[in-house]
């Protein structure tokens, strides 16, 4: 999207536990030319956001946050979606909440949430309802050139029944993870994936890291033998600057510089959860991790 506005992204380190923006780093990356940040929720664990919104009253900028894996996370007394200037959620097919595709933008500026709902549609001043029900009335206008980003009213009905099961959802991945930490916790050769005080992670992924000091094989390696014995595994996430569109942005050390996404990248993985994920096959899954660490012991 910062591309696509003939933006600059400017790319700023994560902290070595939760792998969010680490605030301390994003001084350092501020110009005269900067106009927001744009901090991930990663894996639902909300970013510091008093910290990043002190900043942003300090420089004048924007927050708008990538809440994609943050339905529903809590920061202190808030949800995400209540924190920042915008916040962008994704009901994609892998998400929390899913609505096939599609997504929502929360804002507490009025205007930008009007002219938000007029650019999802072609920029036209009515929609349909406003125009075919019976108190709507057929005259509109284009007030500018608008996008077709508008959610289907049958993606919408989806979700709403999907709103209805949050607990029930956030409850299910709460307690896998809850599972995954408290067994993991007992091994030196892996490290659990843990909420930061004051934080309530929507539990969209779990991401343990694996002391590789302490171990004989690689992270690719362990993942091929988890597979070997049914459990399937995932990365979250190939940094942005190792990939081609982003070339560009000619960095050359990435050690030099995002040692810590790095030192993450390197130890990373992602296990299953989602709620219809069984007691019994968490149980399998931590036996298979731990056998396989053991056995892997330098
Ligand atoms: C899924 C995802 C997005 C994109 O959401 P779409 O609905 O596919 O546009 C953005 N950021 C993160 C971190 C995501 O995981």
């Amino acid at each position: 999207m910062v591309q696509y506005l003939r933006a600059v992204p400017v790319l700023v380190d994560v902290d070595p536990r939760q792998h969010l923006i680490l605030s301390s780093e994003i001084e350092k990356k501020i110009t005269h030319k900067t106009k927001a940040i744009i901090p991930v929720h990663f894996s639902g664990h909300p970013a510091e956001m008093d910290r990043i919104m002190e900043i942003a009253r300090e420089f004048n900028l924007f927050v708008i946050d990538d809440a994609a894996h943050a339905f529903p996370s809590r920061y202190r007394e808030n949800y995400v979606g209540n924190l920042a200037h915008a916040s962008c959620f994704s009901f994609y097919a892998t998400k929390t909440l899913t609505t096939g595709e599609g997504g929502m933008v929360t804002t507490s500026n009025g205007d930008w949430a009007e002219r938000i709902g007029r650019l999802r549609l072609h920029g036209i001043s009515k929609t349909a309802w406003k125009r075919y029900s019976e108190q709507g009335s057929w005259s509109y206008d284009v007030t500018e050139p608008g996008y077709k980003y508008n959610t289907t009213d049958m993606a919408s009905a989806m979700g709403l029944v999907q709103l209805g099961k949050t607990e029930f959802t956030l409850n299910r991945r709460k307690a896998i993870a809850e599972k995954y930490t408290e067994a993991f916790d007992q091994s030196e050769l892996i490290e659990p994936y843990m909420e930061r005080a004051g934080c309530n992670s929507s539990w969209h992924l779990y991401c343990p890291k694996l002391n590789l000091d302490a171990l004989k094989i690689s992270r690719d390696e362990f993942l091929q033998r988890l597979d070997e014995r049914g459990v399937a595994t995932s990365l979250h996430f190939i940094p942005l600057y190792r990939f081609t569109a982003l070339k560009d942005m000619g960095i050359q050390d990435y050690k030099q510089e995002f040692p810590n996404c790095e030192y993450v990248f390197e130890r990373v993985f992602s296990l299953p959860i989602y709620p219809d994920l069984q007691d019994e096959e968490v149980d399998y899954i931590v036996e298979v991790v731990l056998q396989t660490l053991e056995e892997n012991r330098r």
